[in-house]
């Protein structure tokens, strides 16, 4: 299999796995039990939490907070902030959010919030006038993802987050994509709230976190007992915050292979597709893109049939999120950047990760004019 989806999940590390094994079977214990075995089960997620909060140099493990996922995260952040700031009803996101910050703005509207969706324009970016001018007295909170899913544009998140500031708003970003790919500061970027998601750096699925910096007002989402400091209650996740913390001391090793090797991989690719194949084009901002996506429309194909065809090749990738596929919709991140519905639909991303190899490149190099030319003499347009 030549696996270039890692933006929908990746490959749990083997160094990760080793982490977590003893937490499913001699190391069982309740981390909230007194006894002696269960603080067997607490210490290693006091560890985790350093080593998640090393990674995005949170300063203090008092500022992580455990979840079930990403989703979890942006909700917590989200719903959270605004729950502790009553006095004010404004929201603002952008048009390319994952559907966990997307769906969650029509949410509110239905609860009576006002919401504003900042454009973006071809290459994927928001303008900061329209941020600056779109914040009112009444604006509580402003969501800007870091790198988009689709696309792998980077958003000029420090300037945001300062004007954002300066009006006395609150700033979340959703980290989910760029984390693990790009370095990550949060004291440098001085966002108030930012999420991560486990299994899009090689860690499990079902266990994300949450930075809260210090002093940030927050109700929690999940109602119960004390855990993470009565911020997210439910027993905590131990192996999953045990592989988490272990994937983030391995991302922030990994990163310069990233920035580095992957970037080669995934422009090798790039190039090689755009040479070999007429009538394809890259999607999105070519210069602020995170190092490992590539999003590229072939013009006259479905990205769906492309998607079945290379998988017959044991290819794997995607013709948006995995969260939207199965719909026939174009992506709204792409219709979003005025892309026509017709190229929208002929787009593929590919996603590369530590894993992948230069023969995986010249494999999908190898195998893809051909599947493209077959599409083309079987669409009626081509
Ligand atoms: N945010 C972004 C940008 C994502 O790409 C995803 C997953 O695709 C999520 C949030 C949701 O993360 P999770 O799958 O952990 O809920």
């Amino acid at each position: 299999m030549t696996y270039t989806d890692n933006n929908a999940t990746t490959r749990v590390a083997d160094e990760v796995l080793e982490a977590m094994l003893p937490f499913f079977s001699e190391k069982y214990g309740n981390p909230a039990s007194m006894y002696l075995f269960a603080q067997e089960s607490k210490h290693p997620i006091d560890a985790a939490r350093k080593q998640v909060a090393d990674f995005l140099n949170a300063g203090s493990t008092e500022a992580i907070i455990f979840t079930s996922c990403g989703t979890e995260s942006n909700n917590t952040a989200i719903f959270g902030a605004l729950a502790a700031l009553p006095g004010k009803n404004h929201f603002i996101t952008t048009a390319v959010e994952h559907p966990s910050v997307l769906n969650l703005a029509k949410e509110l509207e239905k609860r009576g919030y006002s919401t504003t969706i900042l454009p973006v324009d071809n290459k994927g970016l928001i303008s900061l006038d329209v941020l600056r001018d779109s914040i009112t007295e009444n604006t509580a909170l402003v969501s800007i993802m870091w790198a988009n899913n689709e696309t792998g544009v980077i958003s000029p998140l420090e300037e945001a987050c300062a004007i954002c500031h300066e009006k006395g708003v609150l700033f979340h970003t959703d980290a989910v994509q760029s984390a693990g790919k790009i370095p990550i500061d949060v004291q440098k970027a001085d966002v108030d709230l930012l999420s991560i998601s486990g299994h899009k750096i090689h860690a499990p699925k079902g266990i994300g976190a949450l930075y809260v910096k210090s002093g940030t007002r927050m109700k929690p989402l999940l109602i119960g007992g004390h855990h993470e400091n009565g911020r997210r209650a439910g027993t905590q996740n131990v192996q999953g915050i045990v592989g988490l913390g272990k994937a983030c001391e391995l991302a922030s090793i990994f990163i310069e292979d990233e920035v580095t090797r992957v970037k080669e991989l995934r422009d090798k690719l790039e190039s090689g597709l755009l040479k070999r194949i007429p009538k394809s084009h890259v999607n999105g901002s070519i210069e602020n893109r995170i190092p490992n996506t590539t999003n590229i429309t072939f013009e006259f194909i479905e990205g769906e049939a492309m998607l079945l065809s290379m998988s017959d090749f044991g290819i794997c990738a995607s013709s948006g999120s995995a969260c939207t596929s199965g719909s026939l919709e174009p992506s709204h991140v792409l219709l979003a950047m005025g892309v026509p519905h017709s190229l929208a639909h002929g787009a593929v991303r590919f996603s590369l990760s530590r894993y992948n190899t230069e023969e995986d490149i010249d494999y999908i190099i190898e195998k893809l004019p051909g599947v493209i030319e077959r599409l083309r003499e079987m669409s009626p347009f081509g």
